[in-house]
């Protein structure tokens, strides 16, 4: 069974960015794949080192957005990337044949580190988060990476390292795959680039239905449509792209009925949060679930002694390859 290795930075709850992005294919294929879902709490720390007293609440709190969705903790392994020793071993080794170029050059980093003021003066740790992520993803062999659109030159990064690593030494990792949700990017609320959690325009998995109505009506639409019966210019509304991410189906009457200035935003809004309910619905009846004492813990725990295994045998296969087996 081929493998599949993504997961997420325990900075706060997860949204309906994570959702089209990742969580979505992580749930389609987890019958298909052998999956390993990361809470990676030390790569957190490569942007919140100051504040480490949020990660025991964040990590509760991603585990069961995960679960929430819809992944079955029999069938996927969710562990913590501070738990799993191997990791960290592995982040060494890469370290010294990747060089600082390669990932001072790297888009993603070039752009978290201008959004989080890190440009002058970065630390070692936020300039080697790849090498770190190539370690998440290397330590189980995975073959395949859903990831939103921003995530992909990181995931390069990943497959330089196995191609590297495989030509220096000796075959040992497959070339990861990265592999995008059907909606690559979705915006935020503020009508801005991104949805994310450092930018605070998000609707998360774990809002109430009185707060999803709230961001709805306040969002962004056409900032040209006055009057209900203007015509609209949907492929500029924040709630339309919305539509075409969560309710494909009745899209398309939606962008006629807009331009022709039959469905006003306001109308458009109440059609939008009627979908999200839909979709969250069963979403918060799992989580309820998952919420009972005792339930989060025993499966990060078993999650990751399934990730401890996996990461001993790759690191047996790395040393040997690297001639630093010595009393083998
Ligand atoms: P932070 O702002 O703390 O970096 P984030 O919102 O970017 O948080 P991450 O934990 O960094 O979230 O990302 C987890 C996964 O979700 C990654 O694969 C990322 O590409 C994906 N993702 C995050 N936001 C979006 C989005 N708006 N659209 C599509 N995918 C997304
Ligand atoms: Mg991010």
């Amino acid at each position: 069974m081929k493998r599949i290795l993504t997961g997420d930075r325990p900075t706060g709850p997860l949204h309906l960015g994570h959702y089209v992005g990742s969580l979505e294919n992580r749930v389609r294929l987890q019958h298909e794949y052998d999956t390993f879902i990361v809470i990676a709490d030390v790569q957190t720390l490569s942007t919140n080192f100051d504040h480490p007293e949020h990660l025991p609440e964040d990590v509760r709190h991603v585990a069961l957005d995960n679960l929430s969705v819809g992944l079955d903790p029999d069938r996927v392994n969710i562990f913590l990337q501070s738990m799993v020793p191997q990791i960290a071993e592995l982040t060494v080794f890469f370290s010294m044949f990747i060089t600082v170029n390669r990932l001072r050059h790297n888009p993603t980093i070039k752009t978290e580190a201008k959004q989080h003021g890190f440009e002058e003066n970065m630390t070692y740790g936020f300039l080697g988060y790849p090498v770190s992520q190539a370690a998440d993803i290397l330590f189980c062999r995975a073959d395949v990476v859903p990831v939103g659109e921003d995530q992909l030159p990181v995931v390069e990064v990943s497959r330089f390292i196995a191609r590297r690593f495989n030509e220096l030494y000796e075959r040992v990792f497959p070339e990861p795959e990265g592999l995008e949700g059907e909606i690559p990017r979705l915006v935020g609320l503020d009508g801005k680039t991104k949805m994310s959690k450092s930018l605070g325009n998000c609707i998360y998995l774990s809002d109430k239905s009185e707060d999803i109505r709230k961001k709805l009506m306040s969002a962004v639409t056409d900032p040209a449509r006055i009057h209900k019966d203007d015509p609209g210019h949907p492929e500029i509304c924040t709630i339309f792209s919305y539509h075409k991410a969560f309710n494909s189906i009745e899209s398309k009457d939606i962008e006629e009925r807009c331009r022709a200035g039959t469905i006003g935003c306001v109308g458009c809004k109440k059609r939008m949060f009627e979908v999200l309910e839909a979709l969250l619905e069963p979403v918060r009846e799992r989580r309820i679930r998952f919420e009972k004492p005792g339930m989060v813990k025993e499966i990060l725990l078993s999650g990751t002694e399934a990730a401890r295994i996996e990461g001993g045998k790759t690191v047996d296969l790395v040393r040997k390859a690297m001639h630093i087996n010595y009393f083998d």
